[in-house]
């Protein structure tokens, strides 16, 4: 029997061209956790698809984790691809329009995190920020490419990192990592085949 599982705010993703199509499922401030990233990896991701306007004006990137499990890919599967740097992450994107999903790091981690240019800025007449909460910290400020925003949130405090790994550990007690859209519950390939970058592509970007 399926496992039934109750929407309370369904936020509704969706690259620009409206070709490929996800649904989350539970989203909430506190079944997620929100920041924003300045680290060079996220910004090189962005530029390599074009889309430097994903980024903020110091280079940050706003990522909303949440558990892989309620994330789901209703449509447009085929245009899903897959980046990677030297690092373990693999970061998902669309190849029609150049639209960054999200990233993950391998099929067993439960988190996927998804980079606001996939969710719908308005679920039910709501904002994301009331959607999502407000990011609760920043990471990699020191890789940013000029001051940051006035709006910008603070450095993580040992709060918010303890925060971080518990809710973390508590989705992979539950289970809720699966069934991941990223990857082959059973053979556990990736969607799409990683594209690794070389140096000099790297380099160019
Ligand atoms: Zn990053
Ligand atoms: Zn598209």
């Amino acid at each position: 029997m399926a496992n039934v599982k109750v929407r309370f705010v369904p936020l509704s993703g969706g690259a620009r061209c409206g070709h490929v199509r996800g649904v989350a499922s539970e989203v909430a401030p506190s079944a997620g956790f929100r920041f924003v990233c300045y680290c060079q990896d996220c910004q090189a991701f962005a530029h390599f698809l074009g889309r430097p306007d994903v980024l903020d004006a110091a280079g940050g990137t706003d990522i909303f984790q949440m558990p892989t499990g309620r994330v789901r890919l209703s449509a447009g599967t085929d245009a899903v691809r897959c980046l990677r740097f030297s690092s373990k992450v693999f970061r998902w994107y669309t190849d029609c329009c150049r639209t960054p999903i999200g990233n993950t790091a391998g099929p067993r981690f439960p988190v996927v995190g998804l980079i606001h240019s996939f969710m719908s800025h308005q679920v039910d007449g709501r904002s994301r920020h009331e959607v999502l909460g407000l990011p609760l910290c920043r990471i990699y400020e020191r890789s940013a490419v000029g001051p940051l925003p006035p709006n910008a949130p603070a450095s993580p405090s040992l709060g918010v990192f303890a925060l971080r790994a518990s809710r973390i550990f508590g989705w992979w007690l539950r289970g809720l990592g699966r069934p991941t859209p990223f990857f082959d519950d059973f053979t556990k390939a990736p969607l799409s085949v990683p594209h690794v970058l070389t140096r000099g592509e790297r380099a160019g970007l």
